[in-house]
């Protein structure tokens, strides 16, 4: 196990070679061909339940295991997240919407940090463009303002530190969010148990606003009240969303990882394989 963990450290060559790869040939097809079998043009052939069990097991399984995946993060997170940042940040083109081509929200998104910087522009340098923390903090402002949710991409998730992506998301256009709701979360993971939406029921007016902006259906009117009955993942639309002010975020785990005063992650640790948590469901 600590050869996986050495090769999958955020500077090791390997992996920063790994992520270019990724980046420079084969990321852009991979989503697109994803998004047109789950929701485009082929989707007939991703209704077949042998194409899921496949995909399932042989693609989407190992990728989000090993390869890469998503922890959702609310909005405020984002902004703070983006303050800690010592290296470069660039910008380019979301590259699921670059990819299908079947979503109107913003095209200039995909917002790339620490190693994913070193990547990226140098897979496209006339593609991306080094932006400061405050464009990119507005970037994040107006994708929330649309009511997008936001996402950090994980390249390796055995090692929770490599971080290397701010994506913008909405529920039309993210083909990992579509692989994870069509896959379902067994097959393709996202990263949850950082924070969990919480309801003061006094204040809920049942308005349903919470209901219809959840990505991961996870809330429900129930003995006529709003309430978190399936899987939060702490993205934090609803509270935003809440007329009322009826629900806070209740933090489970600090998702900004600690590094060290150079802004790197710690030499030996072990993340693991990260845990999959019970769903989270309000009493
Ligand atoms: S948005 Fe707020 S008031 Fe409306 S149902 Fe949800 S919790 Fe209740
Ligand atoms: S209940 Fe839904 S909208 Fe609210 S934080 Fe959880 S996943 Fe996000």
């Amino acid at each position: 196990m600590s050869l996986v963990h050495n090769l999958s450290g955020e500077h090791n060559p390997f992996r920063r070679f790994t992520l270019f790869i990724f980046a420079r040939f084969i990321e852009v097809p991979l989503l697109k061909l994803c998004f047109h079998i789950l929701r485009g043009r082929y989707r007939r052939f991703g209704k077949m339940r042998w194409v899921r069990v496949l995909a399932g097991f042989l693609l989407a399984r190992p990728f989000g295991y090993l390869g890469d995946t998503a922890k959702p993060m609310p909005y405020d997170e984002v902004l703070s997240l983006i303050d800690t940042l010592d290296g470069p940040i660039a910008v380019g083109a979301c590259r699921c919407r670059i990819g299908h081509k079947s979503c109107s929200h913003p095209l200039e998104t995909d917002i790339v940090i620490r190693t994913g910087y070193k990547a990226w522009m140098k897979a496209f340098p006339r593609e991306y463009r080094q932006i400061s923390k405050e464009e990119a903090k507005a970037i994040v402002k107006q994708t929330h303002e649309l009511g997008m949710f936001h996402m950090i991409f994980v390249h390796c998730p055995v090692n929770l530190y490599n971080e290397y992506v701010i994506c913008n998301c909405c529920t039309c256009g993210c083909v990992p969010y579509i692989i994870n709701r069509e896959l379902t979360q067994e097959n393709y993971p996202l990263i949850d148990g950082y924070f969990m939406a919480q309801t003061d029921r006094s204040r809920c007016k049942a308005c349903g606003k919470c209901i219809e902006v959840c990505p991961f259906s996870a809330r429900q009117i129930v003995e006529g009240k709003s309430k978190t009955t399936g899987n939060c993942f702490g993205c934090g639309l609803c509270s935003y969303a809440c007329p009322e002010k009826a629900i806070t975020l209740r933090r489970l785990r600090d998702p900004i990882l600690p590094r060290d005063e150079h802004g790197n992650a710690p030499p030996h640790h072990h993340a693991g394989l990260y845990h999959q948590h019970a769903p989270f469901k309000e009493d």
